[in-house]
């Protein structure tokens, strides 16, 4: 076939496989295909690769951003045969195998669809305009700002309203994300604000966690749930279960059924919703506008188009009839099958289904404070804490980054302080 390509990437006698996305999937799929049988070329809008997960030690000033960010080029570059471009990808147009990016066209013989999630806002404009997201180092860097700006206005201001809702810090969404900021929070006000804004009246600090169901981290056991409750309620998080937010104006944050809560800091941890690229329309589902995929992660109507991680909404695994969770581990997996797929595919062996193997799940509160959901077990506390720190550690990209995460933690834990906190990009909301 006759590639179209504005990308300057040389013309190869193999099959060229287009990559979107450098996150967990992506890289994984990297790692895991045999070069000899593609021609690879991986696009991102980023050049980096993020842990998500440790984005809100990012936002707190617990790690730095370089941490938990891994050059793609430096990945790539240790497998031969790859070429990787930073563009934007906007447009797939499959009849034609090419896909439209910010840099130019560039033609596929397969496509794999890597491209995450995003905030979902479920379709409020003043939520998307007045709260904070996390999900990237530029959002989480910008919450670190907004965070240290707002303490610095809150010494100056003579309005007691206004130093109340400059100092209450309202984290809507009580999943782990929600949890683990809503406890970094409490323990920053705790064991650092309290020493370093002496002249500021800390006990006016709040954290308040909102969830809209009636039990923090829905996916977990009830025991779990139940003690991340205690663990934030001990931090003195005010938790609101069974709670939704109806509007923000930058000022109040409106409650169903109660009262406002004046906030300047309001962080959205409440949904996500896919990314995918305009084009596939016809393979959007209705839930969360992932892309309908067989268990071969084939995407509904294409032969030679894949979708993988938080983007993919796959039928046909018994278990999980909504699709996977929107998780690293399941992005992971889906990549590694889908390399041994495709190389069946070159040699003309059965292709294997997809079956998602959960191994449990994590999340942390605070220093020794943590909870773990494993093969039945479900367990709290100082060793919990130990393994959650040892699996993010194990899993972030990067002997370095390792090591300086690893570094960063002991001096943190040393200390019960870090030195991040500065204010080196002023936040400015547009
Ligand atoms: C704050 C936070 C905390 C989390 N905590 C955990 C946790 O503790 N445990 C866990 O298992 N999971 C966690 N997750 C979820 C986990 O990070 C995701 O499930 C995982 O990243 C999905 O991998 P992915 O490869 O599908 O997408 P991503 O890792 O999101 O990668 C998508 C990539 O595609 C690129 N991209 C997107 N659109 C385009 C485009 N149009 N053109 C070019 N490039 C594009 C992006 O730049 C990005 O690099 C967390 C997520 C967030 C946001």
């Amino acid at each position: 076939m006759q590639i179209q390509d504005t990308l300057n990437i040389p013309d190869s006698p193999m099959p060229r496989l287009v990559i979107i996305g450098g996150g967990f999937a992506g890289i994984t799929l990297v790692k895991e295909i045999s070069k000899k049988d593609f021609q690879i070329v991986m696009i991102d809008r980023n050049n980096y690769h993020t842990f998500q997960p440790l984005l809100y030690q990012v936002a707190t000033g617990g790690l730095e951003p370089d941490s938990i960010a891994y050059p793609l080029r430096k990945y790539v570059k240790r497998f031969g045969n790859l070429f990787f471009r930073l563009a934007d990808v906007s447009f797939i147009d499959a009849s034609k195998n090419e896909i439209h990016t910010s840099e130019g066209l560039l033609g596929f013989d397969y496509l794999v669809i890597a491209t995450g999630g995003r905030t979902n806002f479920f379709g409020n404009r003043n939520l998307e305009t007045y709260t904070m997201g996390m999900k990237t180092v530029p959002e989480a860097l910008n919450l670190r700002s907004l965070i240290l700006q707002n303490l610095e206005k809150a010494i100056v201001t003579k309005d007691p309203f206004e130093r109340q809702a400059l100092m209450n810090f309202v984290i809507v969404g009580g999943g782990p994300t929600g949890v683990e900021l809503a406890g970094a929070l409490a323990e920053l006000k705790r064991f650092v604000f309290r020493e370093e804004y002496h002249d500021l009246k800390m006990d006016d600090m709040q954290v308040f966690l909102i969830e809209g169901s009636g039990k923090l981290l829905g996916g977990m056991s009830e025991k779990s749930s139940h003690k991340t409750e205690n663990f934030l309620k001990n931090l003195g998080v005010q938790v609101f279960l069974n709670c939704r937010i109806n509007d923000y104006d930058g000022k109040k944050v409106v409650i169903e059924n109660g009262s406002p809560i004046p906030s300047e800091n309001v962080i959205w941890a409440a949904g996500i919703k896919a990314a995918p690229v305009d084009g596939m329309e016809q393979a959007v589902s209705q839930f969360g506008g992932r892309l309908l995929t067989d268990t071969y992660s084939r995407i509904k109507g294409y032969d030679n188009c894949f979708a993988l991680g938080d983007v993919a909404l796959m039928e046909g695994d018994a278990n999980y009839s909504k699709g996977h969770p929107q998780v690293a581990p399941a992005a992971i997996q889906q990549a590694q099958q889908l390399a041994k797929n495709l190389k069946r595919q070159q040699q003309q062996k059965p292709l294997l289904a997809f079956r998602y193997r959960d191994k449990g799940s994590m999340a942390t509160i605070g220093r020794k404070k943590a909870v773990v959901d494993f093969a039945g077990l479900n367990f709290s506390g100082t060793l919990a804490w130990f393994v959650w720190l040892f699996v993010h550690l194990m899993s972030i990209v990067g002997f370095k980054n390792r090591l300086a995460t690893l570094l960063q933690w002991f001096s943190n834990y040393i200390n019960f302080n870090s030195a991040l906190r500065l204010i080196i990009r002023p936040y400015k909301r547009n």
